[in-house]
């Protein structure tokens, strides 16, 4: 359908751009698709940190060693947007920020009571994807992340999958997305092809069945789904169109601990291997945006709306009380705007609801004599409200993220 395909519905409402001179897969984002953004970030990040992840930064490029020992330097090496520095040396843009957070990890020997060490960031990488396969939000070159990586011991490994789970179940449930969830398993017949032994994969892949079964969780196998240094949890939401989306991923990794010699000191005293869990929520800004445009049809929450609501006056009399409101509003952190123009009324709602604002509030003689506007939602007319009872419903609509 058209009028969901996310690129209209970002130029109609004014989120990205692209610029011939930037490039194509390159978007930017304007001040309103900044909000967005955010709004989803933020949304992530409440959830993760009551789990105890822990934000850190790293810069956007590294010297190519960091990938060779990755192993992403061959693996990756079409993929990679390479640099070379005024003295000859190489560097590469990040495609991906597990290998620096392992560089995060291993700054100090890590004791067992420190464990785990769960980092996130929201940063962007980048992607050489070949221009013909570039359009919309989809297939970009510059990629933004709500990445996660969770360094444990093995016998954390059950708990700390299931608090990803949780944070994944919560993210999509506010969305009215339905989760499916594929466990991507290894394939028997070809042992070879992955790394770690089959005890592990074993244990690991047992410890995903038990939390699908404690979750009560949709699932179906993926046999051969696996990454080669381990299993993983795909998430696939269905959307209002009926259509399946990959959006979120768990992944185990046995690789980069044994690569980067990442271990702990356990109770013993010993150098203890630990592993890695990969986990985005969102997969990428660009591709949750792009996702959610369509499922939604473009109709944000309130909460993630870039203008949650809009003034408008019947005529300019009304414009000074029409600006108290719109300061009521903004002194209680609702993101609102007045409608200046001398537009009529009927031209100003059109407007107001081509860009699927939310809430808009009416304001004539009868709501300035009585000190009300009268409010509007996508529904339909809700009716004269005093401005104080507006605040408090958008406010709580906003806070609860309905
Ligand atoms: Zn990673």
């Amino acid at each position: 359908m058209e009028e969901h395909d996310h690129r209209k519905l970002g130029q109609e409402l004014d989120l990205f751009t692209f610029s011939d001179l930037v490039g194509p897969g390159l978007p930017l984002w304007t001040p309103r698709g900044t909000i967005v953004r955010e709004e989803l970030d933020k949304f992530v990040w409440e959830l993760r940190s009551k789990h105890g992840y822990e934000r850190v930064a790293i810069p956007h490029i590294t010297k190519r060693e960091l990938y060779e020992k990755s192993g992403h330097w061959d693996k990756f090496a079409d993929d990679l947007f390479k640099i070379t520095s005024r003295e000859g040396r190489q560097y590469a843009l990040k495609p991906m920020n597990c290998p620096h957070h392992t560089q995060i990890f291993a700054r100090k020997p890590m004791s067992y009571r420190e464990m785990p060490q769960r980092y996130a960031e929201t940063t962007m990488v980048y992607r050489d994807e070949q221009s013909g396969e570039l359009g919309g939000l989809t297939r970009v070159l510059s990629i933004t992340q709500d990445d996660a990586h969770v360094f444990c011991r093995e016998q954390q490994m059950h708990d700390e999958f299931a608090i990803i789970w949780d944070i994944v179940g919560q993210f999509y449930g506010t969305f009215g997305f339905s989760l499916r969830v594929r466990l991507s398993l290894h394939d028997p017949a070809t042992p070879e092809k992955y790394l770690g032994s089959p005890e592990r994969w074993a244990t690991a892949e047992q410890t995903l069945r038990d939390i699908a079964k404690e979750k009560n969780a949709d699932t179906f196998d993926g046999i051969g789904e696996a990454n080669f240094y381990g299993p993983k949890v795909d998430f696939m939401a269905t959307d209002s169109l009926g259509r399946q989306h990959q959006v979120a991923t768990i992944q185990l990794d046995m690789n980069l601990p044994e690569r980067f010699d990442l271990v702990c000191i356990n109770e013993k005293g010993e150098r203890e291997r630990i592993v890695m869990i990969h986990a985005a929520i969102t997969g990428s800004l660009e591709r949750c945006s792009a996702v959610l445009l369509e499922h939604l049809g473009g109709n944000l929450p309130t909460w993630l709306s870039p203008v949650q609501a809009k003034v408008l006056a019947i005529a300019d009399t009304h414009q000074p009380f029409a600006k108290d409101i719109l300061g009521a509003l903004k002194e209680a952190g609702i993101r609102a705007e007045l409608d200046t123009s001398g537009d009529t009324l009927g031209k100003k709602i059109r407007e107001a609801k081509t860009m699927k604002i939310p809430y808009l509030l009416v304001v004539g003689d009868q709501e300035v004599a009585d000190k009300t506007a009268t409010l509007e939602g996508r529904a339909g007319k809700i009716g004269a409200l005093p401005i104080a009872d507006i605040v408090a419903k958008l406010k709580d609509e906003i806070t609860r993220r309905v």
